[in-house]
């Protein structure tokens, strides 16, 4: 790690009207949600720093809305966008690049050949008909899958791209990146649409120790995932255990009851939403009057829908504000969290040690 390196690297962050402190304090909270200790951060943010503006990304868009990458570009503070866009050398991204059709298309063939990047899907793979996705002429599933090849890693940005989301409920067969991918880790971050706070703190980690953050099942991060079912974090949890549920929208009293017949899934959702909020902390579905529809799950979108009616996957509460078949359910997925919560324990016992991992 080169001095001059990092000091141009902070130099840059600060032209996009990021300081150093906040970069420093952005680095520690990122550190603090995967589990390490602050200091750690101290070293990230120095890693990160220097290696500013020399990993090359390349973004593609399948099926999907562009919403992930609208929420990426729209946050404040630090601007995670900024800092991704420098922290990172970005060789193609259809939405926010300069170049359009064949222009594009080159800079990505370019980027494809010289190899090494972060490869970032946005959107889905649909897999039943090439034609449903083409990319001058070509069909999308064939361009992910040739540049997949010559990626570092695969980070799969938002629900669609992780598993399929949305559009998996139509006729498309549309699929995430681990469907295609089988060679190498794929990263997924679902949600809908990403979360800035888990993109930006993903591609910190891995520019800072080379490899993924350990991952649950389903291949997402376990410090942004697994560790927080919803429903246990949840403010409106003793409405529920006291049998009190929202049923009427219009009912001023009951506002703040359980939304559990309003078509909450979040005793199935695995988020860290209640404990970082989105919108740079503003707010976040359940507090804001929404239930929660779980798009951080395989489930999400098509066993989930309609969203705001209950579905049978949920299961009833009884009078314990548990049924048998939840409780039962409950005991599986704590002893999951527990292997998971252990395993990730192990992980970062291993980097704590004087955070000789991160690479230099
Ligand atoms: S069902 Fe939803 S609103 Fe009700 S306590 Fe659980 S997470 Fe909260
Ligand atoms: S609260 Fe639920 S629906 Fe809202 S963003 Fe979080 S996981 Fe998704």
């Amino acid at each position: 790690m080169v001095m001059e390196d990092i000091a141009e690297g902070l130099a840059s962050l600060a032209r996009r009207g990021i300081s150093r402190r906040s970069f420093l304090k952005l680095c520690s909270a990122t550190a603090l949600a995967m589990g390490l200790d602050f200091k750690v951060g101290r070293r990230m943010a120095r890693v990160a720093a220097a290696a500013i503006s020399k990993k090359p990304v390349v973004w593609m868009q399948g099926q999907g809305c562009t919403g992930c990458s609208e929420s990426l570009l729209s946050s404040l503070d630090p601007d995670p966008a900024a800092i991704v866009l420098d922290l990172l050398s970005v060789r193609y991204h259809p939405t926010i690049m300069a170049g359009a059709g064949k222009v594009a298309q080159r800079a990505w063939e370019e980027a494809v050949r010289q190899g090494g990047y972060i490869l970032v899907l946005e959107g889905a793979i649909p897999l039943a008909d090439p034609r449903f996705c083409l990319v001058e002429g070509r069909p999308f599933s064939e361009l992910f899958i040739e540049a997949a090849k010559r990626a570092e890693v695969v980070v799969a940005a938002g629900s669609c791209a992780s598993y399929g989301g949305i559009p998996a409920a139509g006729p498309t067969q549309a699929a995430g990146a681990q469907a295609v991918v089988k060679d190498k880790t794929v990263i997924n971050l679902p949600s809908c649409p990403a979360k800035p706070s888990r993109l930006l703190g993903t591609l910190l980690y891995y520019l800072s120790f080379r490899e993924a953050p350990p991952l649950d099942d389903f291949g997402r991060p376990i410090p942004y995932y697994q560790r927080f079912l919803q429903h246990d974090s949840c403010p409106r949890r003793g409405h529920y255990e006291r049998g009190e549920f929202l049923k009427d929208w219009n009912d001023p009293k009951t506002v703040d009851w359980c939304l559990l017949y309003k078509g909450c899934k979040g005793p199935l959702t695995y988020t860290d939403c209640p404990r970082i909020w989105w919108n740079d902390g503003a707010n976040y579905c359940i507090r804001a009057g929404s239930p929660c529809s779980g798009c951080t799950q395989p489930e999400f979108y098509a066993k989930l829908t309609p969203l705001y009616a209950k579905q049978e996957i949920i299961p009833e509460p009884n009078v314990f504000g548990l049924s048998i078949t939840t409780a039962a359910k409950g005991i599986t997925g704590l002893a999951a969290v527990g292997v998971a919560a252990h395993a990730a324990a192990r992980f970062i016992a291993g980097r704590q040690q004087e955070g000789k991992e991160v690479k230099k």
